[in-house]
């Protein structure tokens, strides 16, 4: 990881955001250069300025009890009708508030779990790339992948080989994504891997396309399946890769 890198990931390393493999590239950068240890050190500093000084604001204490008081004078005066639009009115505002909230926190979650599936497949990929254990069959025929795959999983991934177009298929691995059995196919483009994960289309896919330093991946439906390749190919060969892929599997 270069300085430009670290830089771009300094803050959520510094918030323990990161995954483990980012996490331990961010530190191990800040161990060698001087330059990005300061400016880790500044952004700490920075950072617990910022939480001693700014104010953090609850809402005081007897703003309930005022409401309630205003809603019970409301409800017990016989006044007109029209009195009550105030008691509405703060109602509505309240709601307003809480709908905003949800929608919110509703919006945050959705992004951290994007976020958390991104991770997952970079790491899958990457663990067995790292590992041996890249493949559980290791086979370029197709006829020899599927039907294994067949065997392991409760669905039928399609599968294509394509070293006609410069990719050939090299096998495949079951593996464990976001609790989902997936079919995971291998294949090589030079001295780089691409991981085609492939599983029903039961549930949503959690973007299109998403990157992480070095790593592309690209999400579709298909055939009733969906598919999310990941690959540290540029990303022109990723594209030229699905496009290929995508052919096959319409076939
Ligand atoms: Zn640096």
């Amino acid at each position: 990881m270069d300085c430009k890198e670290t830089r771009h990931w300094l803050v959520a390393h510094l918030d323990g955001e990161l995954d483990l493999v980012h996490d331990a590239e961010v530190s191990a950068h800040l161990q060698t250069c001087a330059g990005c240890a300061e400016a880790a050190r500044q952004q700490s500093a920075l950072r617990a300025l910022v939480r001693e000084k700014l104010p953090s604001f609850a809402p005081p204490p007897y703003l309930a009890t005022r409401i309630r008081a205003q809603l019970r004078e409301e409800k017990t005066s016989a006044r007109p009708c029209s009195s009550w639009w105030p008691a509405w009115n703060l109602a509505g505002v309240l709601a307003g508030f809480c709908l905003v909230a949800l929608v919110g926190f509703e919006w945050g979650g959705q992004r951290a779990r994007t976020a958390q599936f991104g991770d997952e497949i970079v790491s899958s990929h990457l663990r067995a790339v790292l590992s041996d254990h890249l493949l559980d069959v290791v086979s370029s025929d197709r006829h020899t992948v599927k039907p294994w795959l067949s065997g392991k999983l409760d669905f039928s991934p399609p599968v294509a080989d394509l070293a006609a177009d410069g990719y050939p298929l090299l096998g495949a691995r079951v593996e464990r994504l976001e609790g989902q059995t997936t079919a995971a196919l291998v294949y090589q483009k030079r001295k780089h891997f691409i991981t085609v994960f492939i599983w029903p289309a039961t549930t949503a896919l959690p973007f299109a396309d998403a990157h992480r330093v070095g790593y592309e991946m690209r999400a579709w439906r298909q055939a009733d399946m969906n598919f999310i390749a990941v690959s540290d190919v540029a990303a022109s060969d990723l594209d030229d890769f699905i496009v290929r892929l995508r052919a096959a599997v319409a076939q």
